[in-house]
């Protein structure tokens, strides 16, 4: 079967899965250079064992609201790939998560892990409940419940989830405290704990810093650096905060956060000040609009943040965010370095436009793989029952960006990928990331 009978095939199989097929297609798209170079990949059906994920577990949540009412959601874990390390990826709770998005984001998830070089295979699980609107006590009983469910499928070594959209350090240590009543264990099976009861020191930073730090690799290879750059940074949650705090710390200026409610924009750059001020305002689910009375700036409701002069867009907010329309804006204004610090931001139309244009584009498995490379961190930190200090933890993942990095440029010059003025990182990180998990699958002969 070529690559594009997988494709074809899975258009049919999935018609209702855009986000999937669109994933695919994303890899298919770069590797196939690489898979008729080697006559095993076909033999083998690496591509079609890639794209069918291992088990989806799905079940039903029945937790009780404030008024003791009965509610009912659906949650999932798609196991997708265990070939060079236990099931490894987020757990995501939001009213729009289907088998689409998590199978889009599971898939995306082997690559990505495969290119930390850490021992770890893909998943990612989540739910269609909505924290947005519950009580505090609503959210703890519904992670009780949301594990009691799950509590059978995960396991240090078998499957390790961790946070994701909805789900932060807080949701994780109410699902890893009913795993560990359930289990009578204590096991790192979850990552993102709280930091003094396993959780790893640089983790809630990690994905920000790491796609900053994997920015500075992009400028250095083209002899420039971050520092006095003008930034725009969509998203206000965990990734976005991070990601603009670092390229702050490292002398850019940051002019926009935003949320799904619309787009602060602040001329003079956020500081650190600001920075935490939006935490806190997100932590307790304020709106971002109140920031004029602290600190002046603009609120535009409803909009994006591409509409300004910059120099880098790091989109941190959701997938599908950034469309053809706005990556042009994004270019007429200045951006020249586009580094998605959220799972697949641009959607394929932004994606060609943005190449097309030759701007310096780093794809998300590459960009915000920080967040698992620590989470992997914090595993091994769990099984020796030893913790690291924040500066171990920063400086190992700087090391793992810039290996990732060049991981990426040197696949895709060998691949012929690369052109004069740009490197081709999204060919090469799926290139990298697809030959680690491609030769364990023809190792393993038929099985996984
Ligand atoms: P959070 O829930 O902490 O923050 C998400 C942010 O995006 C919020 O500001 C939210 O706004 C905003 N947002 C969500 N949907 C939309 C939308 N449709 N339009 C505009 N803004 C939107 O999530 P994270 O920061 O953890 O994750 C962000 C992205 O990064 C996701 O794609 C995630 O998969 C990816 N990622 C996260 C990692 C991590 O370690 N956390 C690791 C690797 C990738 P509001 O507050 O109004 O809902």
């Amino acid at each position: 079967m070529s690559m594009q009978d997988v494709i074809n095939s899975i258009e049919q199989r999935y018609p209702h899965q855009p986000e999937f097929i669109q994933a695919v297609k994303e890899v298919a798209s770069t590797i196939q250079v690489v898979y008729d170079r080697d006559p095993n990949f076909a033999k083998y059906k690496v591509f079609e064992r890639l794209t069918e994920p291992d088990r989806i577990i799905s079940f039903r949540i029945n937790w009780e609201d404030d008024e003791g009412n009965i509610q009912i959601n659906r949650g999932w874990r798609v196991q997708f790939s265990n070939a060079i390390g236990p099931y490894k990826g987020g757990i995501r709770f939001h009213p729009t998560v289907n088998e689409s998005i998590l199978k889009f984001l599971g898939f995306e998830q082997i690559f990505k892990n495969a290119l930390t070089g850490l021992p770890m295979g893909g998943a990612k699980g989540g739910s269609d409940f909505n924290p947005e609107d519950k009580s505090d006590n609503e959210i703890r009983r519904f992670c009780y419940a949301f594990i009691r469910e799950l509590y059978h499928y995960i396991g240090q070594d078998m499957d390790v989830p961790a946070g994701d959209i909805g789900v932060s350090g807080k949701e994780v240590s109410y699902m890893f405290a009913m795993y560990k009543n359930l289990s009578h264990e204590y096991t790192g099976v979850l990552t993102g704990k709280g930091v003094g009861f396993g959780g790893s020191l640089c983790r809630s930073e990690a994905t920000g810093y790491g796609a900053v730090y994997f920015l500075q690799n992009m400028l250095k290879a083209r002899n420039d650096n971050i520092e006095g750059k003008t930034v725009l940074v969509s998203g206000a949650g965990n990734v976005a905060v991070h990601a603009a705090e670092k390229a702050l710390a490292l002398g850019a200026k940051v002019i926009t956060l935003s949320d799904s409610k619309g787009t602060l924009y602040d001329e003079l750059g956020f500081t650190q000040e600001k920075i935490d001020w939006v935490k806190q305002q997100k932590a307790a689910r304020r709106p971002l609009f109140e920031y004029h009375r602290e600190f002046g700036g603009l609120w535009i409701p409803g909009a994006k943040p591409w509409q300004f002069d910059g120099d880098i867009a790091i989109p941190c907010a959701t997938q599908n965010e950034v469309t053809e329309e706005d990556a042009r804006s994004m270019f007429e204004h200045g951006i020249r370095y586009v580094v998605e610090g959220a799972n697949m931001p641009l959607d394929a139309d932004a994606i060609d436009y943005v190449r097309a244009k030759k701007m310096h584009y780093a794809p998300g498995k590459a960009a915000n793989a920080g967040g698992v490379a620590v989470s992997g961190l914090e595993m091994s930190q769990n099984s020796v029952r030893q913790y690291r200090t924040f500066e171990d933890v920063d400086q190992q993942l700087q090391i793992i960006m810039r290996n990732i990095h060049d991981d990426a440029a040197a696949a895709a010059a060998e691949y012929g990928f690369n052109c004069d003025e740009c490197i081709d990182y999204m060919s090469g990180a799926n290139i990298a990331g697809y030959n680690r998990v491609a030769n364990a699958l023809i190792a393993y002969g038929i099985l996984n």
